[in-house]
């Protein structure tokens, strides 16, 4: 049985009554909503909400943000219109949800030159860096229970996982979910590699795991000795997919790996810091060249410890990094440790409210955002409203393949065709966004899941120069303007499909989404109702067997769909 109680729990920082009070609201109602519904793993939706949310609050995250995460599906998933959640939980948490949905709309297909793009534009889509860190944990158990997929989607999730939410987090500077999202993916893209690694190194790790068992008294009463009482002593192990990295480097040869299992001390004050080095260093003889001080020069992601290889019991070489609590949490939740430090200051605006979050001087990472986009503008009005705007001339638009379309501020639907392919610009009747028809000039905005209605015979209209944004498609219509028109006259030739579904709700929607999505345009269609069964007709102007065999296959996918024939006409 799943609790709240255990939501409330994680928090380092306990909730107040109000806070739970929302969260016990949420969380009813994601689980009333998500009621019935199974994963493929065959556990309770729900429980994905809850872990998403669970994981949230052990991010120490505040309360909009963990109710953001018990109902970051429903809109999707449970047909919950967001004005109904804007009037339960008001419109903060409609904002986060909802942008969880636009993000829900992206998919990643591989296309390394892509990557960018897309990292660019989930920060733009969200607005709000909340929305990211809820993705983010809703990635991260969707990637602990991905063996549950068919084959070919785990490869996809695990591709976009590595190439777009790890990165995503480790600019954010969560260098501990990075690593781990990256481990997740390692066993579905590099499985080969992967069991290698499990068979070669599990013994490596146990042993040096009891070796540094052994270390650790010996430190522990030496720093005791110089007056030094550390707050902990722990072991941390190398992640399968970074050690896969630094194995390559060295020709797969375990013996050079000094970090495979690396000691870690964490103690109070900065001075102390250096004071346990000094004390290390006398007792075993450091390695030269590998102590390494990230406190004075961190890391470019902001990470800060001292690191030192020594010569350890028995001539082991062995590394032990030394930090404080602070860099601590801050080296394994970056932004959210931030969060987790800042003193409300009691603003209902939750626009400006956001900007009290964090102390400026420490928010290093928003220096990172900086260097990786240069357009984006000055970092105090950033902090300000921490609404992530600094793709302020560009908008990203969808299509429904999930692919994304970078275009400048107001692009309309036809600068969105051109975009995609000249035919699919030069034939282009109407638009539809978010699945409302709109006409030719409206303005898309960032997030919009556009598609293009084309048909055959059409050609691009003079009128449209006055609205296009653009310069491909102002060329591209002026080139189509010079060809002399009605040349081209092709044969009107139409298929007829019959397609038999069994009978639910919103099938023939699906079916329409199916044949237009292949720019496909649908001449007629016929619904005779038969009980149980029925056949929807749908008589279509093309007749290309391969395309008409494609369709076939795609439209077989839908759920519901039991046989398809055709004609010629
Ligand atoms: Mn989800």
């Amino acid at each position: 049985m799943l609790s709240i109680e255990e939501i409330y729990n994680e928090r380092k920082q306990p909730f107040n009554e109000e806070e739970k009070n929302l969260l016990k609201r949420a969380f009813d109602f994601a689980q009333k909503a998500h009621s019935g519904q199974k994963r493929k793993s065959g556990e309770s939706y729900f429980n994905h909400s809850f872990q998403t949310a669970l994981e949230l609050s052990r991010w120490n995250l505040d309360a909009p943000t963990v109710a953001t995460g018990l109902l970051h599906d429903v809109v999707e998933d449970c047909g919950i219109s967001l004005e109904e959640i804007k009037k339960e939980f008001g419109e903060e948490i409609a904002f986060l949800v909802n942008g969880l949905t636009k993000l829900g709309r992206l998919k990643y297909r591989g296309i390394v030159k892509q990557a960018e793009t897309l990292r660019k534009m989930i920060l733009a889509l969200s607005e709000d860096l909340r929305v990211i860190l809820v993705k983010l944990s809703d990635r991260l158990h969707n990637m602990k229970t991905l063996s549950a997929l068919h084959p070919q989607k785990q490869k996809r999730i695990a591709l976009e996982t590595y190439e777009i939410y790890a990165p995503l987090a480790l600019r954010l500077g969560m260098a501990n979910l990075s690593g781990e999202l990256e481990d997740l993916t390692f066993p579905y893209l590099y499985p080969k590699e992967y069991k290698w690694l499990l068979k070669n190194v599990k013994e490596h790790y146990e042993e040096r795991q009891a070796y540094l068992e052994k270390i650790k008294p010996i430190i522990e009463k030496e720093l005791k000795e110089h007056g030094v009482e550390p707050i902990k002593i722990d072991f941390r192990a190398k992640r399968y997919s970074s050690l896969y990295k630094k194995l390559l480097r060295y020709s797969l040869s375990l013996e050079q790996i000094y970090d495979l299992v690396a000691l870690r001390i964490v103690v109070k004050d900065i001075e102390e810091c250096y004071s346990v080095l000094g004390i290390i260093h006398n007792l075993w003889a450091p390695f030269p060249g590998r102590i390494k001080d990230y406190i004075a020069l961190p890391k470019p992601n902001g990470y800060k410890s001292l690191h030192t290889t020594v010569f350890c019991v028995d001539k082991k070489l062995t590394e032990i990094q030394i930090r404080i609590l602070e860099m601590h949490e801050e080296a394994e939740n970056g932004i959210a440790a931030h969060w987790a430090y800042q003193k409300k200051k009691g603003t209902k605006d939750y626009l400006k409210g956001k900007a009290s979050f964090a102390d400026k001087k420490e928010l290093i990472w928003v220096q990172q955002l900086r260097n990786w986009q240069n357009q984006f503008s000055d970092p105090e009005e950033f902090l300000q409203s921490l609404k992530i705007d600094f793709f302020k001339d560009r908008i990203f638009a969808i299509t429904p393949k999930g692919e994304v379309v970078d275009l400048p501020v107001g692009a309309t639907p036809v600068d969105f065709a051109y975009a995609i392919h000249s035919v699919i610009g030069d034939t282009c009747v109407g638009g539809r966004v978010n699945n409302k028809i709109v006409p030719l000039d409206f303005q898309l905005q960032s997030g919009d899941l556009v598609e293009v209605l084309t048909q055959k015979s059409k050609k691009p209209s003079e009128s449209w120069l006055k609205f296009v944004k653009t310069n491909q498609a102002k060329r591209k219509i002026k080139s189509g303007l010079r060809q002399s028109p009605g040349l081209i006259k092709r044969k009107k030739l139409q298929t007829e499909f019959k397609i038999t579904v069994s009978d639910r709700i919103g099938i023939l929607k699906d079916v329409v989404n199916v044949i237009s999505r292949s720019h496909i345009n649908i001449v007629k269609v016929n619904v005779p109702k038969i009980g149980f069964f029925s056949n929807i007709g749908i008589r279509c102007d093309f007749n290309d067997k391969r395309k008409i065999e494609k369709l076939i296959l795609k439209l077989k996918k839908i759920n519901g769909v039991k046989e398809i024939t055709y004609k010629l006409f």
